[in-house]
């Protein structure tokens, strides 16, 4: 069987993120890499946003960019500017497509369907795939977009709506999420933060069908792509061993509070094309330990006070724009954290979070 200096287990944001950035520094010259994936085909099954924070290799394959964004909630509406930090939408169809191509170039890179097929000995392996199964009692954000079309131009697609309160709670945190990409098209996705063993919230084709005809009130539409994905609300457990590094979100890149993912998975390959040479003696790379500390406290707020989130959400985004994206994207500095958590209505609940599992 064939061996590798480098395996990189799951072929998705991650994996390829990583191959991505180590083939384009010129890391896998002179060294050999197998990517295990077992998906048939790649195509678009996502759509990867954020503030952009940073800069990363895929403006390419960006949909839309927009500098303005609103939250609804039942106490109030805020429209919000973000010029410095575009918020931007990539679609995984074309970052998959620019990825594989490049990676299809070069002869030192083989995809396999199942690592069995290959020799790990000696191999450093890179995993993205959680190493046990992911308790479902536990927060998780679970959601479902659907990318719509209509016949006229009727979305004004200078801005986003990044959390719409205005719908059913069913006693827990729920919010719908509008990107329109274009006059006439978007992105509607309807999101939850809660267990994700309630399968009572889980009808999410009517709840969005209700949502675009009577709240935005479009009775005629043709859907182009659908999406799904639940991620996990808390890290998943992995073991230590020497020759492996968990990436993605089995590598704990998630942002606890927010689900954002991609721009983290995006540091962590470059930290790990930075010291490639060395990979054995690298120091473990996190998103950080104050915003673990901070996020298990809103967590544990939003659980036993679900109903409070909507105006929590509305407040936050009272602080400084800059200051509240810097913070949800994990760039922010102490002042800006005072900043958001004196903003923070009935702080007695944080407080008492801090002390409460
Ligand atoms: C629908 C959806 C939308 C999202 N939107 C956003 C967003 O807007 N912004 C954001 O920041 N984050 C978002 N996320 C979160 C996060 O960015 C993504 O989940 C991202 O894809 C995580 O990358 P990953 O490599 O960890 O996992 P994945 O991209 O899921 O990659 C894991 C890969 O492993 C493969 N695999 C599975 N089992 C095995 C096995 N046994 N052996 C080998 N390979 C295996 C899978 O086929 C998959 O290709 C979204 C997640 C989902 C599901």
């Amino acid at each position: 069987m064939k061996k590798f200096d480098y395996i990189i287990v799951g072929g998705g944001c991650a994996g390829l993120s990583l191959a991505y950035e180590l083939e384009i520094n010129n890391k896998l010259n002179s060294k050999t890499l197998a990517i295990i994936e077992p998906r048939a085909e790649y195509k678009r099954d996502k759509t990867w946003s954020f503030w952009k924070v940073i800069n990363h290799n895929f403006d390419d394959c960006i949909i839309k960019n927009w500098n303005n964004f609103s939250i609804n909630s039942p106490s109030g509406s805020q429209e919000l500017k973000t010029e410095s930090f575009p918020y931007q939408s990539i679609d995984s169809g074309l970052y998959y497509r620019k990825i594989n191509t490049l990676l299809s170039k070069n002869k030192n890179i083989q995809f396999f369907k199942n690592i069995n097929e290959i020799d790990t000995n000696n191999s450093f392996i890179f995993n993205s795939v959680p190493e046990s199964a992911l308790d479902k009692t536990k927060l998780w954000q679970h959601f479902q977009g659907v990318e719509i079309e209509v016949e006229k131009d009727i979305f004004d697609d200078e801005i986003i709506n990044l959390m719409d309160f205005n719908c059913d709670q069913r006693n827990s945190v729920h919010f719908f999420y509008t990107l329109p990409f274009t006059k006439n098209k978007a992105l509607i996705e309807t999101t939850w933060l809660s267990r994700f063993d309630d399968d009572k919230l889980k009808d999410y084709d009517s709840q969005i069908e209700k949502y675009i005809e009577e709240t935005l009130g479009i009775q005629k539409y043709k859907i182009n792509f659908k999406e799904r994905g639940a991620i996990p609300l808390f890290y998943p457990s992995s073991t230590k061993k020497l020759n492996k590094i968990n990436i993605g979100s089995a590598g704990g890149m998630t942002r606890l509070s927010t689900g954002y993912t991609f721009l983290n998975i995006q540091e962590h390959s470059k930290y790990i094309r930075e010291n490639i040479d060395n990979i054995i003696g690298a120091k473990n790379y996190t998103i950080g330990k104050k915003y673990e500390f901070l996020d298990n406290i809103f967590l544990r707020v939003l659980e036993k006070y679900p109903e409070r989130m909507p105006n929590i959400y509305l407040k936050m985004f009272k602080s400084k724009t800059s200051a509240v994206i810097k913070f949800l994207s994990n760039k922010s500095n102490i002042l800006e954290d005072i900043l958001i958590i004196l903003k923070m209505p009935q702080k007695w609940i944080f407080v008492k979070a801090i002390f409460k599992k």
